[in-house]
């Protein structure tokens, strides 16, 4: 237990003081005024970082490789990360990133020795096809940066390079990467426009990477892209942008002293405008400036190049003895260098006395500039037309995303046509619905009011107006069709004696129950109403009056042994008058026929029916 707990404790502090070595190293270094500082730092430290693992290991290689090579020790970089390439080579699975960086430094430095893409290449292929899934976006973007660099010569590929880039941009703008690293893909791009004679195109992308390095401040990045848009601007003949970007140059080398080669590049880049406005006494003067400024630089190649221009430019102006100077010079301080070309070279024969070569070394550069020209003019169709044929595809891929547009809103439509259609249907139902509510609540108050109109409120017989309409109606079919109808009128005895002996309640229950029996003794045509109070009519059609007696009859004797405990033991019984309206005139003479034979009734002692 003890072992585990000691080893667990060792394994904190080991991984801490790895996270502490690695932190410090970093720190220590921004820390750091300048570049000779920073790499006195990491030579004067080096037993710390190389006894501990591989990945702290790694890192000091790498800051001590950018340290060396921002002291301008290219060799010296170039054999740290070299060295760094083989160590991590071994343990590429557990340190691929730091694999994959080193070999990018290292092309880095062989770019700026050589600007051959067959030297820096392979190490750029090589990182780009190590890549996997777990190496860091920022890195994944780099390598494709760097490996696009690789297709700016190779006219049949360069597509590849600018899809790479497009890789690239897709991956800045979907993590949000810095503006850097947008700068470093639209340089990228530019370059390759510009090597397949796209200037236009490139110079769009360059003049956006100098944008982007503006929003950082990175003056050294800001002036690379000067550089670069000058030469552009050139080979559109557009001089006075090349002329503002020269000034641009100049102005950044004023500014900022620190970095010491600006001021090379300015008269570099003014040379090279001159020259390609014809003006060579201009040019030799720009190049002479730059190459006063030699020592301040570490790109050799554009050294060297100042040196060739030169010696061509005076070669043109008869100026001798000058050209051999720098030609010599040139021989002295690069004595490994190979001149390519044939202007300097005709010099060097024309100087040795060899006529011959020295013309045909002219000729070969006419024939070089003629074949260069015919490349230009087959390379710029076909890039054009390549160009072309990516943006036709763009605008077929437009034309496809803008048909999916419009599809989707006709899906869009079509759904909300539906929806509409929907809420219109559930709309007019919810009218329909409330309409029928309406209409029913309508005919049902219409019902009711009607109801209550012919109703009395009680016994739920006909009331007095609905009863005479009724009535009338009756005894119209008696006049017209010749149908017997008699009419009974009765009353309750002595009602006022319930209402005062049991109550308003008891009475009202009285009327209810008469009414009751009454009914169970009429016939199919028979209805019955109320006049008032406790009186009642009832007219029988297709009843004579013998019957119409008989039913009376019945009426009064079922409501005499009617039982209803509320009134009980007090007796209810009726007298009813029995008229047959055949020989009436209308129903209120038969009604008052009837009320004379009730009265008949009432003295006669009650309980009785009297007919005519
Ligand atoms: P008669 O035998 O002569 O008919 O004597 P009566 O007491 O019935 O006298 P009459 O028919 O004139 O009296 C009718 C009474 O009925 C008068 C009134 O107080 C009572 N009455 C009228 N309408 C109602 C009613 O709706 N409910 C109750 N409980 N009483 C009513
Ligand atoms: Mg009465």
């Amino acid at each position: 237990m003890k072992v585990v707990f000691i080893s667990f404790i060792f394994f904190v502090f080991i991984s801490k003081l790895h996270a502490t070595e690695d932190e410090r190293l970093k720190e220590t270094l921004a820390g750091l005024e300048n570049a000779q500082t920073r790499l006195a730092y990491l030579q004067d430290n080096e037993n710390i970082y190389l006894d501990q693992d591989l990945s702290i290991k790694a890192e000091y290689w790498l800051s001590l490789g950018l340290a060396l090579e921002e002291n301008s020790k290219l060799d010296e970089a170039f054999n740290v990360y070299s060295h760094a390439v083989t160590v991590l080579e071994s343990a590429i699975n557990t340190h691929r990133e730091l694999y994959i960086k080193a070999l990018i430094e290292r092309s880095y430095i062989t770019y700026l020795q050589t600007y051959d893409t067959k030297q820096y290449c392979p190490d750029r292929a090589l990182a780009y096809n190590t890549l996997d899934e777990t190496v860091s976006i920022e890195m994944q973007v780099r390598a494709n940066v760097q490996y696009a660099f690789c297709f700016q010569n190779d006219k049949a590929n360069f597509s590849t390079g600018l899809s790479l880039l497009d890789q690239a941009l897709k991956f800045a703008k979907q993590h949000k990467l810095s503006p850097n690293t947008h700068a470093m893909i639209y340089n990228a791009s530019g370059l390759i426009y510009g090597r397949n004679q796209l200037y236009a195109k490139a110079y769009e992308y360059l003049l956006n990477a100098y944008r982007q390095w503006s929003l950082v401040n990175d003056y050294q990045d800001m002036f690379n892209m000067l550089h670069t848009l000058t030469h552009n601007a050139i080979y559109m003949r557009e001089f006075d942008k090349a002329k503002q970007h020269v000034d641009e140059m100049f102005l950044l080398a004023d500014q900022q002293n620190t970095f010491e080669d600006f001021l090379f590049f300015a008269h570099y880049n003014s040379g090279f405008l001159a020259l390609a406005k014809g003006d060579i006494k201009e040019s030799v003067n720009a190049y002479e400036m730059a190459l006063s400024e030699q020592k301040n630089t570490q790109e050799r190649y554009f050294v060297k190049s100042a040196y060739e221009v030169n010696i061509s430019n005076y070669f043109r102006l008869g100026e001798i003895t000058k050209a051999g100077d720098l030609l010599s010079q040139l021989k002295t301080k690069f004595p490994e260098h190979q001149i390519k070309s044939n202007l300097v070279n005709a010099f060097a024969a024309y100087q040795q006395g060899d006529y011959l070569t020295a013309i045909k070394k002219m000729y070969q550069q006419v024939d070089h500039e003629q074949n260069e020209r015919r490349l230009f003019i087959k390379h710029a169709v076909q890039s054009t037309s390549l160009l072309n044929s990516q943006n036709i595809t763009e605008l077929d891929k437009k034309l496809l995303e803008k048909t999916i547009e419009i599809q989707n809103l006709n899906i869009e439509k079509a759904q909300s046509d539906k929806h509409a259609i929907y809420l219109f249907l559930v709309f007019a139902l919810i009218l329909f619905l409330a309409v029928s509510v309406f209409s029913f609540y309508l005919y049902k108050t219409r019902q009711y009011f009607k109801h209550h109109a012919r109703i009395d409120y009680l016994t739920g017989v006909f009331n007095r107006r609905f009863l005479f309409e009724e009535g009338e109606r009756a005894l119209k079919e008696v006049r017209l069709k010749k149908i017997e109808v008699s009419i009974l009128l009765f009353d309750i005895d002595n009602f006022k004696k319930i209402n005062d002996s049991k109550g308003h309640y008891a009475g009202d229950l009285a009327i209810k129950l008469v009414v009751e029996k009454c009914q169970e003794n009429l016939p199919k045509n028979a209805f019955m109403g109320r006049l008032g109070g406790d009186e009642f009519l009832v007219v029988l059609k297709h009843v004579n009056q013998a019957t119409a007696y008989d039913i009376a009859e019945q009426i009064r004797a079922d409501i005499q042994e009617a039982y209803l405990a509320e009134i009980s033991p007090i007796e209810l019984t009726v007298s009813i008058g029995v008229v047959n309206c055949l020989g009436q005139n209308s129903l209120d003479e038969a009604i008052a026929q009837a009320d004379n034979l009730l009265y008949q009734a009432k003295a006669e002692g009650r309980n009785i029916v009297v007919s005519e």
